[in-house]
């Protein structure tokens, strides 16, 4: 089935508000295994809305529209909608109803306005949102589906998994399964030609890459009458990446992050974590902080910017900085035992580079990272020139740090495993 996504809003076309709700809905399609070719923003125009609406219509089965819904005068979509579909506006009482309710517990005043929002297209399916006042509306028409979504994300991603989501699952008969596997620490490019034979021959199942945050995401996704069928499809694709990724695939989990694994890895382990940062100035420590119970293993985090905070803190010796430099090998070295030493943590991952735009030099050219990881005595430290500017240096920086600290994590537990136990644990 194709599926269309119209977005409503001069906002989104004037770049005040990013579209991020195409973002999403797109992801989500895509895993029901629905094609979209077409997406269309629009202004709040009644005029161009129906205009897109009728060219939607005329060449998808659903149409997703997002956006428009509310009480103002310029929220025209369902009026738009309802009017191109050949349809009367009729009250609904629950949703009248609730949002006399919702009115009063917010202790707001109800507006004329407000009843516009009560009212939906005859024989429509109305899709409560209990984030807002809006409802959704689903028009079954002939053979189309058009479906009604407001614009702003958190109600609409919520209206979207409660109830959109299952009926858009109805609607195809077939069964799509897919299979998330997350892969850190090869760049995306190598990624593709590790790959590119399975990319090239696929059919069903589907093979997706794309790079999310210095990682690589490989969707495998399979199309078939039942589940299990879809299962088996997609069992061989899996074990072949598996096979040629090995470690550096570090979940096949949609919801499971990088900094999540690093976190679990230590926690089992029951090893402790300090982070010392200059150019990354924190983005390491804030990825971890981000996974809840992180303060089990996380000890504390280090943003050494100067050059005497990496000697006071740090302990980074001066004769190292004046004949290395802050951003060397030797000072990431130094940084990693230093945040360990000072701590008494086992487990420190160190990040110290030069992310521009000035003070390139031949020798240390704009984008150079030095990342070193020391893991219960063992420093490993590695170089890098990252491309981009000043926020890409520093965002591929601090995913690079945590793809280390995981390889260097693993390393020394499978040394463990093999009896050669170094642990100076602290
Ligand atoms: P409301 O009842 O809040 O007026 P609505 O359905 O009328 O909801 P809009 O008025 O079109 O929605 O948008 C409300 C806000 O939602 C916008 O100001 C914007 O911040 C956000 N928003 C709308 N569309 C998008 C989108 N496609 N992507 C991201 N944010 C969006």
């Amino acid at each position: 089935m194709k599926v269309e996504m119209i977005f409503v809003g001069t906002e989104l076309l004037l770049g005040n508000t990013v579209n991020s709700n195409a973002a999403y809905l797109s992801e989500k399609c895509a895993a029901l295994g629905l094609s979209c070719y077409f997406q269309t923003v629009v202004g709040d125009n009644e005029e161009r809305l129906s205009e897109v609406v009728r060219t939607a219509m005329g060449r998808s089965d659903i149409i997703l529209i997002c956006g428009g819904l509310g009480p103002t005068q310029d929220d025209l979509t369902k009026e738009t909608v309802a009017k191109v579909c050949g349809l009367e506006l009729i009250e609904n009482k629950e949703e009248l109803e609730y949002i006399k309710d919702r009115m009063s517990k917010l202790t707001k005043k109800i507006t004329e306005n407000n009843w516009k929002q009560a009212m939906v297209p005859e024989g429509a399916i109305t899709v409560h949102n209990p984030n807002g006042t809006a409802p959704g509306i689903i028009i079954e028409k002939d053979d189309k589906r058009i479906i009604l979504m407001p614009g702003p994300p958190h109600e609409m991603e919520s209206m979207f998994e409660d109830s959109i989501y299952p009926y858009l699952d109805s609607l195809t008969p077939a069964t799509l399964v897919s299979r998330m596997i997350k892969i850190c620490g090869v760049g995306e490019s190598k990624a593709e030609t590790m790959m590119l034979d399975l990319i090239d021959n696929q059919t069903n199942p589907t093979i997706a890459t794309y790079a999310k945050d210095g990682e690589v995401h490989v969707r495998v996704s399979a199309m078939a009458d039942s589940e299990k069928e879809a299962v088996k499809l997609i069992k061989p694709v899996v074990k072949e990446l598996k096979s040629r990724f090995g470690a550096y695939i570090y979940s096949t989990q949609d919801d499971v992050t990088l900094e999540q694994v690093i976190v679990d890895l230590l926690r089992e382990n029951e090893l402790t974590l300090v982070t010392a940062e200059s150019c990354t100035g924190g983005m390491v420590a804030s990825r971890i902080v981000s996974v809840p119970g992180a303060s089990e293993m996380f000890k504390e985090g280090f943003i050494t910017y100067s050059n005497k905070a990496k000697r006071k803190y740090l302990g980074v010796k001066k004769g190292t900085l004046l004949k290395y430099g802050a951003v060397s090998e030797q000072t990431a070295r130094e940084m990693a035992i230093g945040g360990c030493d000072t701590t008494k943590s086992d487990v420190c991952v160190a990040v110290t580079g030069l992310a521009g735009p000035d003070g390139g030099t031949d020798e240390i050219p704009v984008g150079r990272v030095y990342i070193g990881v020391c893991v219960c005595g063992s420093v490993l430290v590695r170089g890098f020139d990252f491309p981009g500017n000043r926020e890409r240096v520093r965002m591929s920086a601090a995913s690079k740090a945590l793809a280390l600290l995981r390889e260097c994590l693993l390393d020394y537990f499978s040394q463990m495993t093999f009896g050669k136990d170094k642990r100076k644990k602290r």
